[in-house]
């Protein structure tokens, strides 16, 4: 039996439901990644994000400064707010540390938040209201649902940051998990992961759950990229395949769910800014 849940194969699925929606519109949508800096890893991931963008059929504006001041910055998302033939703004993550994260991501309009990470949007997924939700946390959902994952079970996700781990929790809160969030602080992290049905693991170090920390029949999402000589490893051990009933592989899982959820957002943003 395959035990693999393909990212892959669910992004292919659903870029092509996706294309359809888009063919029926009558303008074309444009997405927008502001990027400042030189990370390596964002300039991939950046790359990534058009030429996805472009295959479903949107057009893609990057802006990217090798330095900006804060107050410049805010002004140029302000502009972008107002334009209405743009529909989605994204900021790159990380940004150089002499600019305040939390004061630009919050100038973008939750209504082109694309990313899903305004405190406005943050708020509404929490309350249950229609809001755009980050992508990781959304892709994981697309792929445990694609493969039919009953979540109304005990769920541990290692890893509580604001991208992926804490709105995961509270998605998963609202779809009637019972979810345990672990983080670095968490004691006896074995007898948590050991317990779970579903388990999550989004920390960003290399194998740091092994094979004897799982549950015999679980389902694993291993959302970690840890790159090492050229090579990516997930935060699970590749043998716990053989315990679990389903694994998301590294690379090839969490990965393309994201970027295809990105895509998502940028035509679910489009029609809220028609309702509103
Ligand atoms: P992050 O902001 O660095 O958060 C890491 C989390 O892991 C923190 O909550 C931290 O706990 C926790 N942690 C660290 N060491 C731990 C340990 N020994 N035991 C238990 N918990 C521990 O990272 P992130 O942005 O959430 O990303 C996590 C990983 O997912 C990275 O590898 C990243 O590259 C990957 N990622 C992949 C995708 C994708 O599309 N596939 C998307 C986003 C992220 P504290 O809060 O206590 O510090």
């Amino acid at each position: 039996m395959n035990k693999i849940m393909d990212g892959r194969l669910v992004r292919d699925t659903r870029k092509e439901e996706l294309k359809k929606e888009i063919t029926k519109l009558k303008e074309k949508l444009t997405l927008v990644v502001i990027s400042v800096g030189e990370d390596p890893a964002s300039k991939v991931y950046v790359h990534e994000k058009e030429k996805m963008a472009c295959d479903v059929g949107y057009q893609f504006i990057n802006m990217h400064f090798d330095d900006i001041e804060e107050d410049k910055l805010i002004k140029e998302i302000e502009k972008l707010n107002n334009d209405v033939n743009i529909n989605g703004i994204i900021v790159q993550l990380p940004l150089p540390k002499t600019l305040n994260k939390n004061k630009i991501l919050n100038t973008i309009s939750p209504l082109k938040d694309v990313d899903g990470l305004t405190d406005l949007n943050f708020i509404k997924l929490i309350r249950k209201e229609k809001g755009l939700i980050p992508c990781t946390p959304k892709g994981i959902l697309s792929i445990l649902d694609y493969y039919k994952v009953d979540l109304s079970k005990k769920v541990v996700i290692v890893g509580r940051s604001e991208l992926v781990g804490l709105p995961l929790f509270h998605l998963l809160l609202n779809r009637n998990a019972t979810v345990t969030l672990c983080h670095s602080k968490t004691k006896d992290l074995k007898s948590y992961t050991k317990d779970a049905d579903i388990l999550i693991v989004a920390v960003g170090k290399k194998e740091l759950i092994s094979r004897d920390m799982v549950k015999d029949g679980s389902i694993i999402v291993d959302v970690g990229i840890n790159r090492e000589n050229g090579k990516l490893y997930g935060d699970v051990e590749n043998s716990s395949l053989e315990v679990a009933s389903f694994m998301t592989p590294v690379p090839g899982g969490v990965g393309p769910m994201t970027v295809i959820s990105l895509m998502e957002n940028v035509l679910e943003a489009y029609l809220l800014q028609k309702k509103n």
